[in-house]
């Protein structure tokens, strides 16, 4: 069994903890290897290092950066089915998705090398005579990169990329359901030819690693993806720092009478279903005018109990397991809950018994807004339907919760799409489509408990850097800005 190490400072390193912790495959129950419980010492030994790289990274010339990052970028395709493999043998999504998560960090890499050769500020007029007025971006330090598990490498790629391009040195802490995705992705990254300390990698539990990494002084922004909980948490112990949280959601799908209805259902169990409900932007409520619900409902039902539970890896599975065993008992407890509350239960509703995490995609209906199946983020494979008399009600319904991450309407009436991109409480809407599918070069992140800030696209550059804004005056004479009037 292979005991994989942390990355400071460009060298593959024991952590000082002198302990290890397994990570498994959710599919089997095999474990795959050991890892570092990295501790408060190794994140000061890991920020020191990214602190010391940051001059030499920080002087190098943007589009420079941008080259390294195109070969990483290259270096990626050409690893591209390997790390696929990866992925779905540690966290479990099936493997054409896996392929997606790796071709994600292929994308953003691309796009941020781009932005080496742009990073635009602002010019703009002086109230003064003879005064100059620009914008300029500057690195902000040393970021610290809190990951989840869902997706192993685009979710670290969609932090890193930025944070590089913009001249930042990093310490990453990824999740430890899955530290292995996060070790070969920082190879990869490293033979790109990053120097070293300019990224770091620390592996290890979240109050252990996780929660030094926030509080340290030397770090100057936290970018964190993961919980409610842990985000709140975070916002308490950072201090002041520039921090970009993205907490989840509980998104919701709503499918109007005059929808093209087989589109519809099978934007649901791409959104429901996909990732085993495993992503922050998983359709988990499904909003249906009632005069077509009955319709809906038995075309729903017969298409997800065509779905296969299975390895991500074998080609004939739809759905894979969950992450850990955890995440079945949550998932249990919902479908408990759910049948308290007096939903009914249309289908699946239990575990598989035997090896691996595996659950039942489960569909509710009858569900009515205020129940907590359909205010809170199962993260698992549970659709509840919640049927409303038209438009109005289903905007109300779609916002009555705290989150606010994506959103998406079915319908063939242009007034009504628009309507709802205008009422709808999200970062994200998405028309005749379902809740998922973000590309790298438009912004990501929502709004309410979801979370602040945008990643991705050019305002993913502005979550890593900072303005600084520059007055430069060639008059010769003192000037006084609002007091020199002339
Ligand atoms: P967490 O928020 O616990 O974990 C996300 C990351 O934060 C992991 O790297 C974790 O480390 C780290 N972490 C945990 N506690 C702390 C802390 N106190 N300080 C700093 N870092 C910390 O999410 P989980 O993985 O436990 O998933 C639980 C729930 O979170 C899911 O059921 C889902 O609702 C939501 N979630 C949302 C995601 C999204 O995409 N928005 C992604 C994943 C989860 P470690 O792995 O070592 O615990």
């Amino acid at each position: 069994m292979t005991t994989y190490k942390i990355l400071i400072g460009g060298k593959w390193v024991s952590s000082g903890s002198g302990e290890t912790f397994p990570s498994l495959n959710p599919a089997t129950e095999q474990i795959l290897g050991r890892f570092q419980s990295g501790d408060q010492n190794d994140i000061n030994l890991a920020v020191s290092a990214a602190e010391q790289a940051f001059d030499e990274w920080n002087s190098l010339p943007a589009p420079k950066r941008g080259q390294i990052l195109l070969r990483a970028a290259s270096l990626l395709k050409e690893s591209k089915e390997a790390l696929a493999k990866l992925v779905s043998t540690e966290m479990g999504k099936v493997l054409p998705e896996a392929r997606g998560d790796v071709q994600e960090a292929i994308d953003i890499t691309e796009y941020m090398a781009g932005e080496g050769r742009r990073l635009f500020g602002h010019t703009t007029s002086s109230e003064l005579r003879d005064k100059f007025c620009m914008t300029i971006r500057r690195p902000i330090g040393v970021c610290g990169l809190i990951t989840p598990w869902n997706f192993p490498i685009a979710i670290p790629a969609w932090k890193l990329m930025p944070a590089l391009i913009c001249g930042n040195t990093v310490v990453l802490k990824p999740a430890s359901d899955t530290p292995l995705c996060a070790i070969k992705f920082l190879e990869i990254l490293q033979k790109a030819g990053l120097p070293p300390g300019v990224l770091n990698l620390v592996t290890g539990s979240g109050e252990q690693a996780g929660l030094p990494l926030v509080k340290h002084k030397s770090v100057r922004c936290i970018s964190f993806t993961g919980s409610r909980d842990t985000g709140l948490q975070i916002t308490k112990e950072a201090g002041i720092k520039k921090i970009g949280l993205e907490l989840g959601g509980k998104n919701g799908i709503i499918v109007l009478e005059d929808a093209d209805l087989n589109l519809a259902i099978d934007g649901v169990i791409w959104g429901g279903y996909g990732t085993t409900g495993q992503r922050c932007t998983a359709a988990s409520r499904v909003i249906v005018q009632q005069s077509i619900k009955e319709r809906f409902e038995k075309l729903l039902s017969q298409k997800v109990s065509k779905l296969r539970l299975g390895s991500g890896l074998d080609p004939k599975t739809d759905v894979g397991p969950l992450i850990n065993k955890k995440a079945i008992e949550k998932t249990q407890a919902y479908v408990d809950i759910g049948q308290k509350e007096g939903a009914k239960l249309l289908y699946g509703g239990n575990p598989l018994k035997g090896k691996g995490f595996f659950h039942h995609p489960t569909l509710f209906t009858n569900v009515t807004y205020d129940m907590r199946i359909a205010q809170e983020e199962i993260f698992g494979p549970v659709v509840c339907i919640i049927s409303v008399k038209d438009l109005a009600e289903a905007i109300e319904a779609i916002n009555s919760v705290e989150y606010g991450l994506s959103s998406s309407i079915y319908t063939s009436s242009i007034r009504s799409a628009f309507k709802a991109i205008e009422g709808i409480e999200a970062g994200l809407t998405y028309v005749n489509s379902s809740t998922i599918g973000s590309e790298a070069h438009l912004p990501f992140g929502g709004v309410k408990q979801t979370g602040s800030g945008r990643e991705a696209g050019i305002l993913g550059i502005d979550e890593f850097s900072e303005t600084k804004t520059v007055y430069f005056d060639y008059s010769g004479k003192l000037q006084k800005a609002q007091i020199d009037t002339g």
